[in-house]
């Protein structure tokens, strides 16, 4: 019999996990073809989603679970759960319910054709702000000019992934993670499914603004060395003017005599945007270094306080 893992990383969800739990219960009834595994993944939650969860492996020993020692974030927990995960193929599902597990069925038959990751496309962003839609079709836009590879546009983590990309993603080892990039980078065969997104069941995002930018930010230098062209472009262009403009200047004072001393605005323009692009420059390097500063120290992707899982 073939074994479905499903994957789901938890922080602060002590409310959706019940309702969660009945939606997936129902689902494995309606397959019993498969061998089912719940892998919850605690990261660092705050309240009691601990609690919740074992709970829930009380009631049932499908569910499996891992403790982490603190809140190392999605990408990291969902690197934990790919270590552990025991089954022929992983589906990764948010806990808020946003995404209808009622779609993995068909998931699944496309599985047994030979895909080997089938990852769902949203038709729709309920619950989200439109400032936030917009700033991620834009992060997209400008995450797909930058890399080489195709990052897709309302493509998030809900997919279901065969052993085989299981596997790949595990030797990806890199601090700083960027999943949705890693899942195009591995390579398989894909296909694509699509779905509604529902409202969040229960609270509210942890990903406000601010962490988004942050993830955009990431998503762009660990996917691309493009930003660092950028400063080579911007340096050759204004480099070129100067040169311009110094030839200029100087069949001006051969034709037509020297300026006496003027243009002050002027000059104070030219410094201050050269001390931008300058700046930005740096940061640009800033960035890159300090990735190879944080992967050079090579640490633990994540750190486990407590497993139960049924095999070891
Ligand atoms: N999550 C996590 N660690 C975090 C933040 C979020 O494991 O540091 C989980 C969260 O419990 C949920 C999923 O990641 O299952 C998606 O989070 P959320 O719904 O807050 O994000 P959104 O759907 O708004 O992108
Ligand atoms: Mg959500």
């Amino acid at each position: 019999m073939k074994k479905v893992s499903i994957l789901i990383p938890c922080y602060n969800e002590e409310q959706s996990l019940p309702m969660l739990y009945a939606r997936l219960a129902e689902l494995c009834r309606s397959l019993p073809q498969y061998d089912w595994e719940i892998l919850l993944i605690n990261d660092g939650s705050s309240d009691n989603t601990l609690a919740a969860i074992r709970q829930l492996r009380q009631q049932d020993k499908r569910v499996c679970y891992i403790d982490l020692s603190r809140n190392f974030g999605k990408e990291c927990a969902m690197l934990a759960g790919f270590d552990h995960v025991t089954g022929d193929c992983v589906i990764i599902l948010d806990a808020d319910l946003q995404q209808p597990p009622e779609s993995i069925p068909h998931m699944l038959e496309l599985w047994e054709q030979g895909y080997e990751d089938v990852y769902a496309r949203r038709l729709s962003r309920s619950g989200e702000s439109w400032l936030r839609r917009k700033f991620s079709l834009w992060f997209y836009g400008l995450l797909q000019k930058f890399s080489k590879d195709d990052v897709l546009r309302n493509v998030g983590d809900f997919r279901l992934l065969d052993r085989k990309c299981i596997d790949a993603l595990r030797q990806v080892r890199e601090q700083e993670r960027y999943t949705k990039g890693l899942f195009v980078w591995i390579g398989y065969r894909k296909i694509e499914v699509t779905y509604e997104q529902a409202e969040r069941a229960v609270g509210k995002s942890s990903f406000s603004f601010l962490r988004l930018l942050n993830l955009a930010i990431d998503g762009i230098t660990s996917f691309s060395t493009a930003p660092l062209r950028i400063s080579t472009v911007i340096g050759l262009i204004v480099s070129l003017s100067a040169l311009a403009y110094m030839l200029y200047v100087f069949v001006k004072t051969l034709v037509m005599g020297g300026d006496p001393v003027q243009g002050f605005p002027t000059l104070i323009i030219v410094m201050l945007f050269l001390g931008g692009v300058q700046l930005l420059s740096l940061g640009i390097i800033g960035e890159y270094l300090a990735r190879i500063f944080n992967e050079t120290k090579n640490r633990p992707v994540y750190l486990i306080r407590e497993k139960a899982m049924n095999q070891e």
